[in-house]
């Protein structure tokens, strides 16, 4: 199940310019060529009167003259939609995920699509996660185009039971470490650092030396929270700023 929204963003209108009208009449040339050769084909199959060699056969004559048109069709649908993807007529793109996320919206640009692809990525449905993730997303345009990018979406930080909402320090009474550099770990190619809210003792940990797990990808920047309580922030000294 996706966390991904897949209602439609802007409705697929039903604007065709010239150049999307052309590639598609083009598809739909190319739909019909293959129909015809494949009939083509199965004539000149069917009739064992004629010799397999006959070259001069009409129906072998048919077979050939329709493969060519498949491949005149093939030739033709690829330059439309060279035009398409050079031109600003709004056309289809659709995006998906790695968990089946997907969504088809109208652009006059993969530029635009890419905006718009970003948008609906970031509105997933992301309130279960606890630390940050990082959703793949592919587009590929009618018009042949491809891109993919990658969002960053991090949990949503707590509220703080205090009016003033967290204070997050790192006093070494609560976060351990090093003294010069309490709540500061090592890992892999960056740090951990953790922090404490000196108000409602909820917990946050920074990681320098993320990792992707569903790419492999190292040295992301990710964050991840505990609940006010983790910490027992009663238990600093009073010289501790509250
Ligand atoms: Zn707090």
């Amino acid at each position: 199940m996706s966390a991904l929204p897949t209602s439609s963003h802007t409705s697929v209108s039903s604007s065709t310019g010239p150049a999307r009208a052309s590639y598609k009449a083009a598809e739909a040339a190319l739909a019909q060529a293959r129909k015809d050769a494949k009939a083509a084909r199965a004539a000149w199959l069917a009739d064992e009167s004629a010799a397999g060699d006959d070259e001069a056969h009409p129906l072998y004559v048919a077979d050939e003259t329709a493969l060519a048109a498949v491949d005149a069709a093939e030739v033709a649908l690829a330059a439309a939609r060279d035009v398409l993807a050079d031109s600003d007529e709004p056309r289809a793109f659709t995006f998906c995920t790695d968990d089946g996320g997907e969504m088809t919206v109208e652009a006059t640009s993969m530029g635009d699509a890419i905006d718009l692809a970003a948008d609906w990525a970031c509105e997933g449905d992301y309130d279960a996660i606890e630390s940050t993730i990082w959703v793949r997303v592919r587009i590929a345009g009618e018009d042949g185009t491809e891109s993919a990018f990658t969002v960053t979406i991090n949990p949503d930080e707590p509220e703080c039971d205090h009016e003033n909402g967290h204070d997050w320090q790192n006093p070494i009474a609560l976060v351990g470490g090093l003294r010069e550099n309490p709540g500061v770990y090592g890992h892999g190619g960056g740090v951990i650092i953790n922090t404490a809210c000196l108000r409602c003792g909820a917990g946050r940990t920074e990681d320098t030396w993320a990792q992707d797990r569903a790419t492999g990808r190292q040295g992301l920047e990710s964050v991840a929270y505990e609940p006010a309580g983790t910490y027992d922030v009663s238990a600093l000294s009073s010289e501790v700023e509250r």
